[in-house]
């Protein structure tokens, strides 16, 4: 795995490359030698807080850097804590690829440090609120409290939208470009190349979903689909809001079986890293199938890509329609 050669290859990089140095390839110190920076000639460093902008970095750079993802697989994306040895290498790292309010461990060490090294996806790319439900249901309960979550912040999951996917690949490419100029040329037609495959799953999805006759409503954990929700136009009802540590108040809980009953819902979806026992409970209480989206927030097959996921999750989605 990536991640493990980076740590493996971080704790002492300059000792490792001064020990190394005689033995790495020529090619290798040719393709740097040129820069200047002969004490950087080793590979550069590329850090990412999810999986699917691990996915975008190894897509457009392949082997021409070396990826540290900070959320282990399985783990709660949002939770990540930061090693000394992380914050560390986040400072010394050729790129780090941000999605604000996605680790607020990740936004305080970039806002600590004052290096030009980071790629804020929101310059790139519109986020959405991160409110999940929309206006129908926030009429209902009209004159109740706002749920837990933090009122007006962006919503982070943006990675569930091709097109965003692909705009943000074509910026990493140009960050990348200005790391490694001579490999520039090959970024970015890996990024053209990637925003290919990008467009034709959302050409797709968009497909697939606009088949569907009827509800378009689903129920899951926590509100990591509002952006499949808006470019597919579905309607994404959370158990939690953006946060997955927020508990369901029992108001909510009878918001929820209404919906169910009201929209037909066949279906409560769970995400294995937010709290998949309410979801579960729910599903029971009202007398429904639960069943697994993946929120992409870490890789949880190695096998499976975020193209995969993708349509996986779609499947499961019309499935419950079906
Ligand atoms: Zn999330």
């Amino acid at each position: 795995m990536s991640s493990d050669r980076a740590s493996l290859a971080t704790p002492s990089r300059r000792t490792l490359f001064s020990l190394a140095g005689v033995g790495l390839s020529a090619g290798l110190l040719a393709a740097c030698g040129d820069s200047g920076t002969a004490g950087e000639a080793d590979t550069p460093v590329v850090v990412t807080g999810c999986y699917p902008m691990e996915y975008l970095v190894a897509q457009v750079a392949g082997d021409a850097v070396s990826i540290t993802q900070l959320a282990k697989p399985g783990a709660d994306a949002h939770g990540v804590e930061l090693s000394v040895q992380q914050t560390l290498e986040i400072q010394g790292a050729a790129l780090v690829v941000q999605i604000p309010g996605l680790q607020t461990a990740l936004d305080d060490a970039i806002a600590s440090e004052d290096g030009d090294n980071v790629l804020d996806v929101s310059t790139v790319v519109t986020q959405l609120g991160s409110d999940g439900e929309d206006a129908h249901s926030h009429a209902e309960e009209e004159g109740e409290e706002e749920h837990d979550h933090e009122a007006g912040a962006d919503d982070p999951h943006l990675w569930h939208d091709p097109v965003r996917m692909a705009d943000i690949g074509d910026a990493i490419a140009e960050r990348l470009g200005e790391v490694l100029p001579d490999s520039a040329g090959t970024f970015t037609e890996n990024a053209a190349t990637l925003r290919t495959t990008l467009e034709e799953l959302d050409a797709e999805l968009a497909e697939d979903f606009g088949a569907v006759d009827g509800s378009r409503t689903f129920i899951t954990s926590h509100t990591a689909f509002g952006y499949l929700a808006e470019r597919y136009d579905l309607r994404q009802v959370g158990i939690t809001g953006v946060d997955p540590e927020t508990e369901p108040s029992p108001s909510r809980l009878l918001e929820l079986e209404q919906v169910v009953e009201d929209e037909g819902v066949s279906t409560i979806f769970f995400e294995t890293t937010a709290s998949p026992e309410v979801a579960q409970t729910l599903a029971d209480n009202v007398g429904v199938e639960a069943a697994e989206l993946d929120n992409l927030e870490t890789q949880l097959r190695e096998d499976a890509d975020y193209p995969q996921v993708m349509r996986e999750n779609a499947a499961a989605l019309l499935e419950s329609w079906a």
